[in-house]
């Protein structure tokens, strides 16, 4: 009976130190995969999380798209004239921008979208199962209209141009949806900044 019940409590010391091993390899696991996918400035995701979101996003547009018709869009978000603010406010300012930004993005969209540093003062926003274009467009005003009225600390006023692009069935990869966000973008910049610019994809023949 005494062997029995020390085999008992050997049993339980045993389960639970696997209970606290597994808990702390989870923890690093957790550690590792936000090290893995986020932007160490901005907390956001970064751009090879970003990637994979719309490597998934595409797959599933071709999976459910033909019953929903429902589509996903990206936002490329650049800051206007930042290399103003990094020269007149110094570089830490404009880091700071960064991140005020990266707040400001993450409390303007939905939990269902993807808000990622893109690179550099880029920002991208993935907007899954948008019914139309409509929707995009509202998405990309509001983060505009947000940045336009918010104050930047030590800094003022930013305003940012965006670019508007909507994936296509026609599109081979995630590639022609990110260059027509990048054209839409560069649209917007042209034609005199704070702005948004929707560009479709041609119809095929
Ligand atoms: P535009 O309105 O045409 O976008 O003008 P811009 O000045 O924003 O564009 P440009 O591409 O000339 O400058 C981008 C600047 O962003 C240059 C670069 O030094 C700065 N930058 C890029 N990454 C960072 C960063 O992590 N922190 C800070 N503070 N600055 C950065
Ligand atoms: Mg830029
Ligand atoms: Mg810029």
């Amino acid at each position: 009976l005494q062997t029995e019940q020390e085999l008992q409590k050997t049993n339980g010391t045993l389960e639970s130190q696997v209970q606290e091993r597994t808990a702390e390899l989870q923890a690093a696991n957790a550690a590792l995969e936000h090290l893995a996918t986020r932007d160490p400035l901005t907390g956001l995701h970064n751009r090879r999380s970003l990637d994979a979101r719309l490597d998934e996003a595409l797959a599933l547009d071709r999976r459910y798209a033909s019953h929903n018709g429902r589509v996903h869009g990206l936002l490329l978000i650049d800051v206007d004239h930042f290399k103003h603010i990094n020269d007149a406010h110094g570089h830490p300012a404009g880091d700071a921008v960064l991140r005020q930004l990266a707040q400001l993005l993450l409390a303007t969209v939905r939990v269902s979208d993807v808000a990622a540093r893109f690179g550099g003062e880029e920002f991208a926003v993935l907007l899954p199962e948008l019914v139309g274009a409509v929707d995009a467009l509202a998405a990309a005003e509001k983060i505009r209209q947000t940045v336009e009225s918010t104050r930047f600390g030590g800094v003022g006023r930013v305003t940012v141009s965006i670019g508007v692009s909507l994936a296509s069935h026609d599109d081979a990869d995630v590639r022609p949806l990110i260059d027509r966000a990048d054209a839409a973008l560069y649209e917007a910049k042209r034609s005199g900044r704070n702005t948004v610019v929707l560009k479709t994809a041609e119809p095929s023949a």
